[in-house]
């Protein structure tokens, strides 16, 4: 059994992932950093950071890596992350693996898990559609869709070329009830003895 989880949930949008990693994240004890949720709240408060990034997740293309990646740092530098952390949404790209892998090793850590939640593009899309009718968020119209799929496909699934060697990767069936995958999820997290709440 380890002490701590260091966690990243990968999928394309509207795999679940922001939900399984709530669920996971409070399990473990641990905080979850979503770069997607810290820009939404910048956008949302108009802070320089928000004012920034704007224009760039409405049309759904990548904050720049540098930028993203710093924020990351100092979020992970805060005390609640020191034991553990569940990542979503970053990193995306072989360049933000590159910045995260040289951070931890500064701090003599590395990833424990990563989980790959596993579902098919026109299942992406149909729900995602869905939460465009119910929550209407502005990066959710069906160019924005396609656009932030297409760089998932080509930019963000290719980072799992290089955690797959390392032997931690989980690829977990994203077809299912919310309880089943979470299900399915925390048997992989259990496999590798990592310490999760009765
Ligand atoms: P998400 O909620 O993870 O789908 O992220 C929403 C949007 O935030 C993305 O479409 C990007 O514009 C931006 N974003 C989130 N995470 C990153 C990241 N790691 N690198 C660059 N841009 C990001």
């Amino acid at each position: 059994m380890t002490a701590s989880a260091r966690l990243l949930i990968v999928g394309p949008q509207g795999s679940g992932k922001g939900t399984q990693g709530v669920r996971i994240a409070e399990s473990c004890g641990i905080p979850v950093v979503s770069t997607g949720d810290i820009f939404r709240a910048n956008i949302k408060e108009g802070t320089p950071l928000g004012q920034q990034v704007t224009a760039v997740l409405d049309k759904g293309d990548l904050v720049p890596d540098e930028l993203t990646s710093e924020i990351v740092r100092d979020r992970l530098s805060q005390d609640d992350a020191a034991d553990g952390f569940l990542l979503d949404g970053y990193p995306r790209n072989s360049a933000q693996v590159a910045h995260l892998d040289a951070f931890l090793a500064g701090r003599g850590e590395s990833l424990d898990a990563v989980i790959l939640l596993d579902v098919s593009r026109d299942e992406s899309i149909q729900r995602l559609k869905l939460r465009a009718a119910e929550q209407g968020r502005s990066d959710d119209t069906d160019e924005a869709i396609a656009h932030r799929l297409d760089i998932y496909e080509h930019e963000t699934a290719p980072i799992l070329e290089v955690y797959g060697p390392r032997g931690i990767v989980d690829r977990i069936d994203g077809i299912g009830s919310l309880d089943e995958i979470t299900e399915r999820i925390f048997a992989a997290l259990a496999a590798r003895g990592l310490r999760l709440a009765a």
